[in-house]
């Protein structure tokens, strides 16, 4: 197949008034006579991307269990990134999930998926990355692009921001590789999807790319099963379409046409897509029979392998507030530590009590409802009650000022992901062992003992309240009181490292896994065991790509989408 086939139509001008129809699920009628060529599952940030390429060639339905990234000031604004976060309501974009460690967590539940709730940054994943995962560099090259030019800029640097970058190269972490979207070692400023006046752009927009005349897009439509044809005489189930409830709890089906190539592919991203193979059949089998859900196939590798990227955070009150920013500056280590920055989210008196930014977690624990359902770890009711409690006794100052994080890569401690109930719209247990490895807590006390350097830089020092720096025994109080998950605490937290680390070990949101290449699919992404069932998200990663995900997940959707149409259409031109 020549290439302008495929990629023809991404040449026409890209405007979001080419997006399709975003119709409610509700629309959908009752035993609709349609079939689909593709049916892709969640419009998240990989599911967009690949539904609007595979639309400039063949039919595709995209089912979206949220709704509408467009006209919600909480998606769109940078300034209510934490706002967003907070919204607890059944339709909010953000679905808070606790996992078993204690720790307060999101999934995206909106079109667009992570991209419309994430802090924005956008790096792409390291060319050893994509060695490792075995992808056609060139098609890469070709995929990044594709995504850059519709909704990644550069950021307009915030003050904070910039004290990073120079605290970090006076502290070692060097050299300055300026304005890049490559994962390179030193000092960086990378990409974001925020624009000059902080409206976000999303993968959503990328919808924009497809052909509206081939992609049926539904929103509020939750899948709750996948459906095989597991006739006799067939050597594996086949995936031939799916369930789905809209808005009012209605259940519709969707089904692929009769022919051969047409599939269903999974984006419903590390939580969502381990949760939908087990409610669907594929997983543990005892598992499953615990669930009273019929068995398709037992595969004891489904929800497996989850790992989250642990991420500790220090505060740093500051003698003026600094202006709001997400992340724009990173420190990539040689050792495996990123680190990163955000400022300015605790400035107004409602949110120094209940919002703090990229730490904002608070009230959320009693909220999410799970904490009566499943006695965790650490997930008591006593312990969200203590938390909420210490919440209001926090000292103003501490969220007057900025935060500097470190995150580790690759991490080696991993969990699992297990169903607490068959209702699709609850959030499953996942657990993810944060530092169980040893490596990963000796990883962690080298990214506190690093902030600490940028801390002791003459940059850092003239932000100080007296301009003489700060007290690393001070700021890691600070962090520790400022109680940011449901982890008890110790008293000598300020005086081992390994025991702040564990005590003060958050999100950075970056948690895959759950469906392993070689464990759930194989290299091309095909659900073992089954046909016609691909994954295409987050869950097949062992590790999570770039300095951050998002780049490469929005990247990986198009380029299984251009994958998938070579191919078929080659089959089809019989070469
Ligand atoms: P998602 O984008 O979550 O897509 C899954 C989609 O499937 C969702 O839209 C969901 O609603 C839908 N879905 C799930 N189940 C079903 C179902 N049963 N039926 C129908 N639809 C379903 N990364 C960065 O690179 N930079 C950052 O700055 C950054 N910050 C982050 C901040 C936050 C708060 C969060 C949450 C993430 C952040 N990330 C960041 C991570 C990044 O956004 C995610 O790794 C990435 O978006 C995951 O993509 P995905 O396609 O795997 O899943």
């Amino acid at each position: 197949m020549s290439e302008p086939d495929v990629m023809s139509s991404s040449k026409k001008q890209f405007t979001l008034k080419n997006l399709p129809p975003l119709r409610k699920a509700s629309s959908y009628p009752t035993g609709c006579p349609a079939t689909y060529d593709y049916i892709v599952i969640g419009g998240g940030t990989a599911g967009c991307p690949l539904a609007a390429t595979l639309s400039l060639k063949y039919k595709v339905l995209l089912l979206e269990r949220g709704g509408s990234p467009y006209g919600n000031r909480n998606v769109s604004y940078m300034e209510n990134f934490h706002i967003g976060l907070m919204n607890m309501a059944p339709d909010s974009p953000a679905q808070a999930f606790i996992s078993t460690d204690g720790v307060i967590n999101a999934r995206a539940r909106v079109l667009g998926g992570g991209t419309c709730i994430n802090a924005g940054f956008y790096s792409r994943a390291s060319s050893s990355f994509i060695q490792e995962v075995g992808w056609d560099e060139d098609l890469v090259n070709k995929s990044f692009p594709w995504v850059e030019e519709k909704i990644v800029q550069w950021p307009k640097i915030a003050p904070w921001q910039a004290a990073l970058r120079d605290g970090l190269l006076q502290a070692g972490v060097a050299p300055f590789n300026g304005y890049t979207y490559d994962h390179v070692s030193g000092t960086k400023v990378g990409g974001t999807i925020f624009d000059e006046t902080g409206y976000r752009h999303t993968a959503a927009d990328l919808l924009a790319a497809g052909d509206p005349n081939n992609l049926r897009v539904l929103l509020h439509a939750s899948v709750h099963r996948i459906v095989f044809n597991s006739r006799q005489g067939r050597l594996k189930p086949r995936a031939i379409g799916v369930q789905f409830t809209d808005e009012n709890g209605r259940h519709h089906h969707a089904f692929l046409n009769n022919n051969k190539d047409s599939e269903i592919i999974v984006s419903a991203g590390a939580i969502g897509t381990p949760q939908l193979l087990l409610l669907s059949g594929i997983g543990p089998k005892n598992h499953l029979k615990s669930h009273n859900i019929p068995v398709v196939l037992h595969n004891k590798y489904v929800g497996k392998g989850m790992a989250d990227n642990p991420m500790n955070s220090i505060f740093i009150p500051t003698r003026s507030p600094p202006r709001q920013s997400l992340i724009e500056t990173v420190g990539i280590t040689e050792e495996g530590v990123f680190i990163e920055a955000s400022s300015g989210f605790g400035q107004s008196s409602e949110s120094v009590h209940c919002h703090h930014g990229i730490m904002s977690a608070e009230s959320r624990a009693q909220k999410i409802g799970q904490l009566s359902t499943i006695p965790p770890k650490q997930r008591t009711l006593e312990a969200a009650q203590k938390y909420a409690q210490n919440k209001l006794n926090l000292p103003k100052e501490v969220f007057h000022g900025g935060f500097i994080l470190e995150k580790i890569d690759g991490p080696l401690s991993t969990g699992h992901l297990v169903l607490t109930d068959t209702d699709v719209r609850n959030n499953p247990a996942v657990t993810f062992n944060y530092f169980s490895h040893p490596q990963d807590l000796n990883r962690c006390v080298y990214g506190i003992k690093t902030i600490e350097r940028i801390l002791k830089t003459n940059r850092f020092s003239e932000l100080s309240a007296d301009g003489t720096g700060f007290s690393m025994e001070r700021v890691l109080n600070m962090s520790v009181q400022a109680n940011v998950n449901l982890i008890p605490k110790h008293t000598n937290d300020t005086e081992s490292l390994e025991q702040f680390c564990k005590d003060t070990v958050i999100t950075i949101w970056h948690y895959h896994g759950g469906c392993h290449v070689g464990k759930v699919v194989d290299q091309h992404y095909w659900v073992l065991g089954v046909s016609g069932l691909r994954v295409v998200d987050g869950s097949i990663f062992s590790r999570s790509p770039g300095t951050n995900p998002q780049a490469t997940v929005m990247m990986m959707g198009r380029y299984m989408g251009v994958k998938i149409l070579r191919e078929r259409l080659g089959r089809e031109a019989g070469v």
